[in-house]
């Protein structure tokens, strides 16, 4: 059931982080990886080719939807298909709201939520044609975060576009159920990646955190991907517009 051997799957923000946790844990139960990103997903195409599995690097800024339509002609080019997409990349800016700038609101919007969403509607345009026969349905995995339910605090483009994920998410799912794809996300608590290095290292943000999370610890990139491959595994095939949270409790307290 969790089997993805002969399944291709786009991961964008795949060089480092949660994304390569991701790529890494979808290469293990089989799948080969379209690596997207700005910077070179060279390490984790190391880590994929020494599983014996394919990884091809795909470039692409996605502060805007240029790329987009490319990184689903490049993948199915090189590799025939498109089966499962990972929306992964994503930014944050950190000021307080009185300050905050509409550069920091504009960037994080177009990455994390503008962006996201015209890759969910070119995969899902190329899925159409083929999902739902022999029984084969798409993929997509949107990131969302603990932001997505909570407000956060200096991170208003971040926590708006982390909400939109998780609406969009549910939309996207009852639109395209009927078509052969599943659209879920993964709410990630608190990982230790380049995203939240700012809070690691202020010595009360981190100690307040560890504090309120029941696993007693920052999460691992690994930790996210047995949800992904749950999600875009045969296992989730009656799982729709769904959010599920990562978090070592962080929700449930
Ligand atoms: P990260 O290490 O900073 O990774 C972010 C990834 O997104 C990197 O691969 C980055 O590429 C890529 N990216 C950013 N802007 C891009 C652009 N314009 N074009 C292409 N790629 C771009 O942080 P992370 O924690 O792994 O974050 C991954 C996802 O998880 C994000 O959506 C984040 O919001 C979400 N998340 C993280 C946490 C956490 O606690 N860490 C919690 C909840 C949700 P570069 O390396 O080139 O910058």
């Amino acid at each position: 059931m969790f089997n993805l051997e002969g399944k291709v799957a786009v991961v964008t923000g795949a060089n480092t982080g949660i994304g390569q946790g991701i790529a890494v844990a979808l290469a293990q139960a089989g799948a080969d990886i379209a690596a997207v990103g700005r910077s070179e997903a060279t390490e984790t195409a190391d880590l994929i080719h020494a599983m014996g599995r394919k990884c091809e690097l795909v470039s692409a800024d996605l502060s805007t939807i240029a790329p987009v339509d490319d990184v689903v002609e490049q993948t199915v080019s090189s590799f025939g298909k498109l089966d499962i997409l990972v929306n992964n990349a994503g930014v944050i800016r950190r000021e307080d709201a009185l300050n905050f700038s509409e550069e920091d609101w504009d960037t994080v919007m177009d990455t994390n939520l503008k962006s996201l969403f015209f890759l969910c509607q070119s995969a899902a345009r190329h899925m159409v044609g083929w999902a739902s026969r022999d029984g084969d349905r798409g993929k997509i995995i949107n990131i969302a975060s603990m932001l997505t339910f909570q407000g956060g605090i200096r991170v208003p483009s971040y926590t708006a576009s982390k909400s939109g994920v998780g609406g969009l998410t549910k939309l996207l799912a009852n639109e395209w159920a009927a078509k052969g794809i599943n659209v879920n996300a993964i709410a990630p608590g608190y990982i230790a990646t380049n995203n939240t290095a700012a809070l690691q290292a202020d010595e009360t943000r981190n100690r307040q955190i560890l504090e309120r999370i029941p696993e007693g610890r920052w999460g691992e990139p690994s930790d996210i991907g047995g949800a992904a491959v749950f999600l875009a595994s045969k296992a989730a095939d009656y799982v729709q517009g769904h959010i599920l949270a990562v978090d070592g409790g962080w929700l449930a307290r």
